[in-house]
């Protein structure tokens, strides 16, 4: 496996507006890309920060896993994603490592990646998702 960065840091959102608004106005920052990820019941901002990004994330249920997070932790960082060269490959060599995976095989996530998440029981509580982008 081969980790070539930290592609984006997760922070988890109660309120969207006011924080787009801090992030981009406050720290000036670019927003690049907005999306819902219905499969993760989430709507996401991606502000670039040189080569890696924040990501912004709002529930758009109450059963959305970020919706869980903030009843349990409140807001704050709930993930740190890192690029991974080959995916598939990555999810396999975990699990062979006996590494506990929240997903069991790459799915398709925001900004149309491949990512898969690290169960935090095995990363001592820091949920990772790895993802791998698709070839430009
Ligand atoms: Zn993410």
């Amino acid at each position: 496996m081969k980790i070539t960065r930290i592609d984006h840091l997760g922070i988890a959102v109660k309120d969207l507006e006011p924080v787009k608004k801090l992030y981009g106005e406050g720290l000036n920052l670019t927003l690049h890309h907005e999306e819902v990820v219905e499969s993760q019941k989430v709507r996401v901002c991606f502000f670039k920060v040189g080569e890696t990004n924040l990501e912004l994330l709002l529930a758009t249920s109450p059963d959305s896993p970020v919706a869980k997070f903030i009843d349990k932790n409140g807001e704050g960082i709930h993930h740190i994603a890192l690029e991974v060269d080959d995916i598939a490959a990555a999810v396999e060599e975990l699990k062979a490592a006996g590494v506990r995976m929240v997903d069991d095989k790459p799915r398709e996530g925001a900004h149309g990646a491949q990512v898969a998440f690290i169960h935090p029981k095995s990363t001592h509580g820091v949920l990772i998702e790895l993802c791998q982008h698709r070839p430009k």
